[in-house]
């Protein structure tokens, strides 16, 4: 016997609580459903995670019934794409135009002001899904200038047969490409058939489990699609159980210090700082551009409701 715990000791991470936060169903758009993870009522943020949309599968037949989504602005975020299959053209204020497709990354920095359109092509394979997930800013970097990334290339890691990419941030002593500007991580986690599998977090960070498709159990509890397993910092390992064939996303990341402002597509601090941003787009102030090519109207910003802290 030995006193050193080992890897299949079960009661080595018990202590260590995982919640299940149930997401919700949401619009998006052209009328496509989502499900949105964060933010729930019980969790606004992982590290600096503050929104995650999972969308599709969905198949469709005209383009206006995939994804469709006109001009609209960001602040003080970054939103990060990664398709999971399917195809979507981005336009931005800054002039990219670019066709994101399956295990690519899409990463927009609003920084002080962008707009964008997200889109499915006229040629296009009739099918849809990915994640959009948006990370909060820090205060530091938060006015930085409006950029834009893609990512075909991304680093792809196994660990006992657990396929993972890497596509945000450090992990598993891999960086990403994207650029960050906070210590996080976010990864597609992808298991063939039925398995059990450890991989190790950085016990720093919080994390967020998404399962985006097949059957999965994170420390015995179940997962299902639409939930969010949440990790508390602590713990040092993930382990996953996968009735068959599954795909998740874990991300992750020191706990955001600072208190932010969710309204519409903006994060800010103040609520003038975000009626002032919704001031600017429907003054169609230059702070966010315009985005060309896109056939169709701008998003309305939606009534401004008074007391929103
Ligand atoms: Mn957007």
């Amino acid at each position: 016997m030995s006193d050193q715990p080992t890897s299949a000791d079960p009661q080595r991470d018990a202590p260590q609580e995982i919640l299940i936060h149930e997401g919700r169903e949401a619009i998006l758009g052209s009328g496509m459903e989502i499900r949105r993870m964060l933010p729930v009522i019980k969790r606004r943020m992982v590290g600096p995670w503050c929104f995650l949309d999972h969308f599709g599968p969905a198949s469709f037949t005209e383009p206006q019934e995939g994804m469709w989504v006109g001009p609209h602005p960001h602040i003080g975020l970054q939103t990060v794409t990664w398709m999971i299959d399917g195809e979507v053209l981005h336009r931005d204020s800054i002039g990219s135009e670019q066709l994101i497709k399956e295990g690519q990354l899409n990463l927009m920095t609003s920084g002080r002001g962008i707009s964008h359109t997200e889109e499915s092509p006229t040629a296009n394979s009739g099918r849809l899904h990915g994640v959009q997930f948006w990370v909060a800013l820090p205060d530091e970097h938060r006015h930085v200038d409006p950029s834009f990334e893609h990512h075909p290339v991304l680093p792809i890691l196994d660990r006992g047969g657990l396929n993972i990419t890497l596509f945000a941030g450090e992990a598993l002593g891999e960086r990403s490409p994207a650029t960050v500007y906070s210590k996080m991580m976010g990864a597609q986690l992808l298991a063939a058939g039925a398995d059990i599998f450890e991989v190790s977090l950085d016990e720093r960070f919080e994390h967020g489990l998404v399962l985006l498709e097949g059957e999965a159990s994170v420390a015995g509890q179940p997962l299902r699609v639409g939930q969010m397993a949440y990790l508390a910092p602590g713990h040092k390992r993930l382990r996953l159980k996968t009735q068959g064939p599954a795909r998740l996303t874990l991300v992750g990341g020191l706990p955001f210090q600072e208190h932010i402002l969710l309204w519409w597509n903006f994060v800010g601090r103040t609520a003038a700082e975000i009626a002032q941003a919704r001031e600017a787009w429907i003054q169609q102030d230059p702070l966010f551009g315009r985005v060309d090519g896109f056939d169709g109207p701008p998003l309305l910003a939606p009534e401004w409701v008074p007391g929103i802290k």
